[in-house]
């Protein structure tokens, strides 16, 4: 799908629509950059909407962009790989973080410096979706999101495909 039919599908849904962008993927742009022609037209139409998504493109030139993104609507979670990582990533202020954890984690955790850590809760219980959860829709959220290794594959039951609603 083009971009822009993809955007265009997003400004279609209903005012407040929670939707999840790109299960698998990343932001616009090739490698390590983002295109920030497409993203801004993604928070663009987004706009009244509650979309959320993840990067792992959160290198320092980039960090204004997803700031953009976050204060305007479209949340950007910055995923890190270790809770040392969360650490660094939220001292960027440049949007809510989430972090992979060792698969045994059952319980909330912080990170080194300190801060809270909530495991999903659909990767630890039936019957909770993101449309329920909602936690990485949040941007102003202060506590990191946990995925424990192997709660990565649970969590894509919740979800849907790029550009549905949840
Ligand atoms: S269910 Fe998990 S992935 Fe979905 S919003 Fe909540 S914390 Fe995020």
């Amino acid at each position: 799908m083009a971009w822009s039919d993809f955007c265009a599908s997003i400004a279609a849904l209903p005012e407040g629509t929670l939707w999840r962008h790109n299960q698998s993927g990343d932001l616009p742009g090739e490698g390590e950059r983002i295109d920030a022609g497409e993203l801004l037209a993604l928070v663009e139409a987004n706009k009244g909407r509650r979309g959320f998504t993840y990067t792992h493109k959160h290198r320092a030139e980039n960090l204004h962009l997803i700031r953009s993104a976050n204060a305007l609507g479209f949340t950007v979670n910055l995923s890190a790989n270790t809770i040392e990582h969360a650490d660094a990533l939220a001292e960027t202020g440049a949007g809510p973080v989430c972090v992979i954890l060792p698969q045994d984690t059952k319980a909330n955790t912080q990170t080194p410096a300190g801060r809270k850590v909530v495991i999903c809760p659909a990767t630890q219980r039936e019957g909770v979706s993101c449309a329920t959860c909602r936690l990485c829709s949040r941007a102003e959220r202060s506590c990191i999101v946990g995925f424990p290794a192997h709660g990565i594959a649970k969590r894509a039951v919740s979800t849907v495909a790029q550009g549905g609603a949840l």
